[in-house]
């Protein structure tokens, strides 16, 4: 193999990766744009990744939450579980996370 085919390799490669990268922010912005809109609009844009329900909004140890009204799945925002870990400090929670260990 020389060089020349080398660089021309890592040069597609990085093309494709530019473009899975950018088909992902496209993706990202689109769900962006859905979520300002509905809340905008005042309703909850979020569905159930598990069942398709709606998500509403509740509160749990002053962390907001989201839970399935058809499911009951529970789901949490980035963030939102170290915000319930951190108040939940010596809780049910902290210690069945610290099991995981
Ligand atoms: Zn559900």
């Amino acid at each position: 193999m020389t060089k020349g085919m080398d660089d021309r390799r890592k040069s597609l490669e990085e093309e494709y990766f530019h473009r899975k990268n950018q088909e992902a922010i496209e993706k990202l912005r689109a769900k962006m744009k859905v979520a300002e809109e509905a809340k905008a609009a005042g309703i909850s844009s979020m569905k159930c990744p598990r069942c398709e329900g709606s998500l509403n909004e509740s509160k749990f140890e002053e962390v907001t939450i989201d839970i399935c009204d058809k499911c009951g799945g529970v789901w949490l925002d980035s963030g939102e579980l170290e915000q319930v870990t951190q108040k939940e400090t010596g809780g049910w929670f902290s210690r069945l996370w610290r099991s995981e260990d």
